[in-house]
């Protein structure tokens, strides 16, 4: 499966006899495009967010989480490609495993690119490569469109997201401290910990 490709980092750094998350490659069939957010306590703490391009959850860590104040510009710094099945891991990834710590489903839903130049559409695929995506995120707590934007190339390649100024923007909400729970449990990351026996 040449789609499987994209995945060879991802299984590279992780033991699929001791974690329990997706090897990944059983694709998925449906016409929107889903995005997720995962709150993880790994080393630190931090957020993933994801979006489906191309067969794959393309991937950014979040250090301070995303915001739906329009002021916020928040850091996003690429990771490898997740598989899709990856959208609903949610448990502890154990001790000594890459990416130690428990991981919660903060949000997920679907996603709409509404990047265009002149007026134009840009596939999505074509905007991830610009460093320029314009998307409309339907989540269950995240709704509205947003901008993420790469500010730095590789080596050390940054990303910004951030909220734009639309019906949707929250700038009085810190929606991470009153949202902390997830979208697929309504656990806690301790609630989670605790249920996997750590
Ligand atoms: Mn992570």
């Amino acid at each position: 499966m040449p789609e499987d490709e994209p995945l060879q980092k991802y299984r590279q750094k992780r033991d699929f006899s001791k974690t329990s998350e997706p090897r990944g490659g059983e694709g998925r069939e449906s016409a929107d495009p889903i995005f997720v957010i995962q709150k993880h306590a790994a080393r630190r703490l931090h957020y993933d967010f994801r979006l489906e391009i191309g067969g794959t959850l393309k991937s950014w860590a979040l250090p301070k989480g995303p915001s739906t104040n329009p002021r916020d510009k928040r850091l996003a710094v690429p990771t490898e490609d997740h598989p899709l099945e990856y959208a609903d891991f949610e448990g502890v990834i154990p001790p000594g495993e890459y990416g130690a710590g428990t991981v919660l489903v903060w949000d997920s839903g679907t996603f709409r690119n509404l990047t265009e130049k002149k007026g134009q559409p840009i596939p999505v695929e074509q905007a991830l490569a610009h460093g320029h995506l314009s998307i409309w995120l339907e989540g269950r707590k995240l709704r509205g469109a947003y901008a993420l934007t790469r500010f730095k190339q590789a080596p050390d390649e940054s990303w910004l997201l951030v909220k734009k100024d639309d019906a949707e923007a929250d700038a009085d909400q810190d929606i991470l401290a009153t949202r902390p729970e997830s979208v697929l449990s309504g656990r806690t990351l301790e609630e989670i910990a605790a249920d996997a026996g750590y």
